[in-house]
């Protein structure tokens, strides 16, 4: 059995010293923590809960156009915000694609960047894996390899981040607030995630005691809430994580794409955004073959990390659709089930 501390802080300042003794982490949602703790993987030896701090819980829409959203603010309680659902939908679409409704209601924005991979290799404890146990090999080289990376991936791992959230997020240039020992600091999200290389298995850029505090999204953000999509393709409907996804913004005018911006999921150890796609499309008219053409930018130096070169294909077609979506506009309605790309506007299913 696992002893460890349990601590519940009242400030962030007490957070952050709370969490600098070694062997501490941060307990919000709980959604992906806790699973880990109850299979061995993660065992903290303090647990400080931050689920109380106040402030931490607030979605701000500023006058200058930027929005906050506070780490704590429930996945759930985002994609319902009226103004935020407004000014980001894609964000929106992604939250209420990801996990179920009682995750969504429990799992934070702070979390939701926090949570590991779900390389099942990762969550064995039996398994040699390099991103729990330094040096230890990646067992998924010779496994299974379905759902890992065909982007930015090394020997040392092949782990894709399973966020839906984070996908429309880089998309937007989202910012991460972080407080730690040191004081206050800002990162884009983009650079939050380091990619694997040849030694290390890449992971996020917090030290020791660090915490998210809030995101927040540049005042242009909403400039895209007309021509936005997130579209998901999973092995069902609902409550799975993303083989692959896509966010894809556009800002139109006169018929022409202005400004684009592009993130797929699923593919990589971060969220993988690609300005060369978006700069294809930029003061370009929709149609088949711009769109062909945006898939193959983002889809470039894009390797099968084994039995996964059907994601490549799988990846750009969704891309391909998302752009198509995008173009047509934002629907006035969310789909019933969100994301899923066999899904009609109205929620309908459209295939046969
Ligand atoms: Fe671990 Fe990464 Fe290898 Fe999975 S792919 S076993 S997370 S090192």
């Amino acid at each position: 059995m696992n002893l460890f501390d349990y601590v519940r802080p009242a400030s962030v300042a007490e957070a952050v010293a709370a969490a600098a003794s070694p062997g501490a982490a941060y307990l919000a949602g709980g959604t992906n923590l806790l699973d880990l703790m109850k299979g061995g993987t993660e065992r903290p030896a303090r647990l400080v809960d931050i689920t109380r701090l106040p402030g931490l819980d607030r979605i701000e829409m500023q006058d200058d156009g930027t929005i906050r959203i506070g780490a704590m603010v429930r996945n759930a309680d985002l994609a319902r915000h009226p103004a935020f659902a407004k000014a980001c939908p894609a964000v929106a679409e992604a939250l209420l694609s990801g996990a179920s409704p009682q995750l969504r209601n429990a799992a934070t924005v702070g979390g939701n960047l926090m949570q590991q991979t779900r390389c099942a290799y990762f969550y064995d404890p039996h398994s040699a894996c390099n991103r729990r146990q330094e040096g230890a090999g990646c067992d998924a080289r010779d496994g299974d390899t379905r759902n890992h990376a065909v982007l930015g991936w090394s020997d040392s791992c092949i782990a894709t981040h399973p966020s839906d959230f984070c996908v429309p997020l880089a998309a937007l240039d989202a910012m991460v607030e972080i407080e730690g020992p040191e004081g206050a600091r800002e990162t884009p999200l983009t650079s939050f995630y380091s990619l694997p290389d040849d030694t290390a298995p890449g992971g996020v850029d917090l030290a020791p005691g660090e915490m998210i505090t809030a995101l927040r999204l540049p005042r242009d953000a909403a400039s895209f809430a007309s021509h936005a999509r997130y579209l998901k393709l999973r092995e069902r409907t609902s409550y799975a994580f993303a083989i692959v996804s896509a966010a894809v913004m556009l800002r139109m005018q006169e018929g022409v794409i202005a400004e684009a911006r592009i993130a797929l999921g699923g593919v990589a150890a971060r969220p993988w955004r690609s300005v060369i796609a978006e700069a294809r499309l930029r003061a370009g008219a929709p149609d088949a073959d711009l769109f062909a053409s945006a898939a193959e930018a983002a889809l470039q130096g894009a390797q099968p990390s084994g039995a996964n070169a059907f994601k490549i294909i799988l990846a750009s077609r969704l891309l391909i659709r998302a752009l198509e979506r995008a173009a047509e506009g934002t629907p006035a309605r969310m789909p019933a089930l969100p994301a899923s790309v066999f899904a009609s506007d109205t929620g309908v299913s459209a295939h046969v």
